[in-house]
């Protein structure tokens, strides 16, 4: 369904209010700052100051952390027919796959998108078809989607020289060189998608444990995106800004930092179709992939537990978990005693719990992946704000600068006659203009004002002084680690691939193993952590 009409129409409903009044008006809404996992840090660093356990709690299979890898091995293990996993959900439930709502309104405030999974991404379609998601034929060439979870159009938009122009790609008043050299890209990732190595694997394929081995390729881990470009004779202004803008938007890192490898692996690989949509369409929901993880976690039937780890550790044939809540800045602790513990929490956390963690090959000084910060902002809208020329408003919105990476609009997929009274804008910050230690420390130090400063920079671009007429609410989730940043040699880190290979009573799942973040990496070292736990 084309939906460019209805939202013009609800964009010139916005406020009338005065500049001077709305940015008053501003000042006065506390935004509401989430720290996560800051509190349950500190513990971390310093347990000695936890209490005795007061509670021993024994179970099968223990999964510690519930992100999507942590869901995906909870939904593995039932699917294959496993009885008796209990998940500890860790600071965040759900991780950087996590939600909100006000009132009914529901927002993200991680992961928002699922590309159609690839013919490769088996683990990724036969999960949604167990989830209702997909409908028909899960393996065939092109499944058949439920078409509520499909983006609609319209989809993306970019604000140039003052007017939205349809999709992130500069083209208006972009000069014919520049737009030759945008054709020349994309013939190249046309041409990688299907490169296959010396082994007769593709080369950039989801999962990427099962992309080619061929060396050749290797190089391209050695070298940055834009070292790429450069070497290639990419001189496009509009084209460098647009890579710079994917690889902060997808790995939180600028282009001069990731590798090539990653930046490229992002375009030839999600390539996925559908019988009911265009070639490369996504899924998403009002709450991000929120919902896809609740429905995952009811999926598995799993049993759920307040908690964070603090120590992991072999006993006898088995695993003792120490895990702790924090009630009211109280401490509690209980014991987890089990036959096998999948430790689904980001690398640098498992490098502090996890007993002995270089007898597995990994050492937290030289393996420790670097980590981006990522900030997003919900702004709780009470009316849309009259919109700029070009382009109505879409599900995703961009303006062409640094450092925000645009807002996302909650309501996008709702279908209905007459425009939703309220919507909610999530506005995406990577913090990638500076090194992730200093994001962190200024995070930190950061008051509440100008963390919405900061996240606002597009929207305000986007709308003047009417954005702040008619913001009714603000959260702001702070994410001081939120994800690995695949810089050149991440491929080679001998660390993250001991801990893909762990086979014992500890085992290792999540998005870091592939060293980026992404949800089919994510899911797919869930399933493997699965299979090994049930052996
Ligand atoms: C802002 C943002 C936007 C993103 N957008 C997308 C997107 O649109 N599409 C996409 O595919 N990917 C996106 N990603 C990437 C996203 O990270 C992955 O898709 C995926 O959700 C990662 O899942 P994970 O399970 O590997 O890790 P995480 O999400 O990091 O989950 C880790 C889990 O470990 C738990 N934990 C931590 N410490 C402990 C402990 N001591 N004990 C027990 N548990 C612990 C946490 O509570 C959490 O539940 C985004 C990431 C961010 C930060």
């Amino acid at each position: 369904m084309d939906r460019r009409s209805f939202l013009s129409y609800a964009g010139a409903a916005g406020a009338a209010a005065s500049g001077a009044f709305a940015f008053r008006r501003w000042q006065e809404i506390p935004p509401v700052v989430h720290y996560l996992g800051r509190a349950e840090g500190h513990y971390l660093r310093d347990r000695r100051q936890l209490p005795a356990p007061s509670e021993v709690i024994e179970t099968d299979v223990a999964i510690l952390g519930s992100g999507i890898a942590g869901l995906a091995a909870a939904w593995r293990l039932k699917r294959d027919g496993h009885r008796g996993a209990l998940m500890i959900d860790g600071p965040q439930p759900f991780g950087n796959a996590a939600g909100g709502h006000f009132g009914d309104l529901a927002f993200p405030t991680g992961a928002h998108y699922l590309p159609l999974p690839s013919p490769e991404s088996v683990h990724v379609r036969e999960l949604l078809f167990d989830l209702g998601i997909i409908e028909r034929d899960p393996f065939a060439e092109k499944p058949y989607y439920d078409e509520r979870f499909i983006l609609h159009a319209p989809e993306e938009r970019l604000l140039l020289n003052g007017r939205w122009q349809d999709g992130f790609i500069p083209a208006t008043g972009v000069g014919a060189a520049e737009l030759a050299e945008h054709r020349r890209f994309f013939a190249e990732v046309e041409r990688l998608r299907h490169l296959r190595g010396s082994d007769g694997r593709r080369v950039f394929v989801f999962p990427t444990i099962a992309s080619s081995s061929d060396g050749s390729f290797d190089g391209l881990d050695r070298i940055t995106l834009k070292d790429w470009l450069d070497q290639n004779g990419y001189r496009s202004p509009t084209l460098h800004w647009y890579l710079n803008y994917c690889c902060r938007d997808d790995y939180g890192t600028r282009y001069d930092k990731v590798s090539a490898w990653a930046g490229l692996h992002y375009y030839c690989s999600r390539w996925g179709q559908a019988a009911n949509a265009g070639n490369g369409a996504w899924l998403t929901w009002p709450g991000g992939l929120a919902p896809l993880a609740e429905k995952m976690a009811q999926a598995s039937g799993i049993a759920r537990r307040a908690g964070t780890a603090v120590s992991v550790k072999r006993s006898g044939a088995g695993v003792e978990a120490l895990c702790f809540t924090l009630d009211g800045g109280v401490a509690r602790t209980y014991l987890v005693k089990a036959r096998k513990a999948i430790c689904a929490m980001p690398v640098f956390v498992a490098a502090r719990v996890v007993e002995s963690i270089k007898d597995y090959g990994f050492d937290p000084a030289r393996h420790t992946p670097a980590y981006a910060p990522w900030m997003v902002a919900n702004f709780l809208m009470k009316n849309f704000p009259r919109e700029r020329p070009g382009m109505p408003l879409c599900w995703d919105n961009v303006a062409y600068q640094e450092p925000g990476l645009g807002y996302v609009v909650s309501t996008h997929q709702d279908i209905r006659v007459t425009p939703p009274p309220k919507t909610v804008f999530s506005a995406y910050v990577a913090l990638s203009d500076r090194t992730p230690e200093a994001a962190r420390k200024w995070l930190q130090g950061a008051s509440a004002e100008e963390l919405v400063a900061l996240a606002s920079v597009d929207l305000k671009t986007a709308y003047g002084w009417r954005f702040a007429a008619n913001v009714e609410r603000v959260d702001i989730t702070l994410r001081a680690h939120a994800m690995a940043a695949p810089l050149p040699g991440f491929r080679s880190n001998a660390g993250t691939k001991a801990l893909r290979e762990a086979d014992g009573p500890i085992l290792f799942a999540h998005a870091d193993l592939s060293g980026f973040s992404v949800f089919e990496e994510a899911a797919w070292w869930g399933v493997v952590a699965a299979r090994r736990a049930m052996a």
